[in-house]
């Protein structure tokens, strides 16, 4: 995963030698640059007719790097390094997580997409600490990402870092790209679903564990 949150800024080297808007340093040593997202979001007032000097505004571009920074955070961790400490344990059967809520941001429009990630798992000796599903959950959604590929990032660091027999994610979320700009359709919800493992072949314990998931749930 690319940590460049550069590669949407303008070509060095332009005519009013203002600052050359290369890869900042700090950029590509794995921080948030914070002083060049503020100047990104001052242009963008100003690329939307507002003025960022009037008194409402004046804060308002540090405010929302310090907002990215935070929403973006994912980008600088590592979501593997939470499945490292397991537990040794012979329990065969579905250890299953309901309500993981998350909140991440679309790349195609930089809007919120928020919900639910669901998580079984079947584990093969390997079973790992409740709270460590809910960082992996953290980690792949603070960043800019789009729905199908998160669900499969969940369950392929499942599948490869506990070894298990069986994974299956499922993510519901509303994406507020769908519902405030574009079609406009509130109350749309996204599911996505990867299925690894025995989950993916064999019919019954996918049954099983979608019934687990939406066991009453609504
Ligand atoms: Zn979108």
């Amino acid at each position: 995963m690319s940590t460049n949150l550069s590669s949407a800024t303008p070509e060095p080297g332009t005519l009013d030698g203002e600052h050359q808007e290369e890869p900042s340093p700090i950029a590509r040593g794995n921080q948030v640059d914070l002083p060049r997202l503020e100047r990104a979001v001052r242009e963008l007032l100003f690329a939307v007719g507002e003025d960022p000097d009037r008194e409402g505004l004046r804060e308002t571009p540090a405010r929302v790097a310090r907002m990215y920074a935070e929403l973006f955070s994912g980008l600088h961790d590592e979501p593997r390094e939470h499945l490292k400490k397991f537990f040794t344990e012979k329990y065969d059967e579905v250890v299953l997580v309901r309500d993981i809520s998350f909140n991440s941001m679309c790349e195609h429009h930089l809007l919120p997409f928020m919900g639910k990630t669901h998580i079984g798992y079947i584990p093969n000796g390997r079973v790992i600490g409740l709270s460590k599903l809910a960082r992996v959950v953290e980690s792949v959604s603070r960043r800019p990402q789009v729905q199908e590929r998160m669900t499969e990032e969940i369950a392929n660091l499942l599948v490869r870092e506990l070894d298990a027999k069986g994974v299956a994610v499922v993510v519901e979320a509303t994406h507020t790209c769908m519902t405030i700009r574009g079609v406009r359709k509130p109350g749309s919800l996204c599911v996505t679903s990867a299925m690894k493992g025995t989950f993916r072949s064999n019919l019954s314990s996918r049954a099983e564990i979608m019934q687990l998931i939406y066991h009453d749930q609504r």
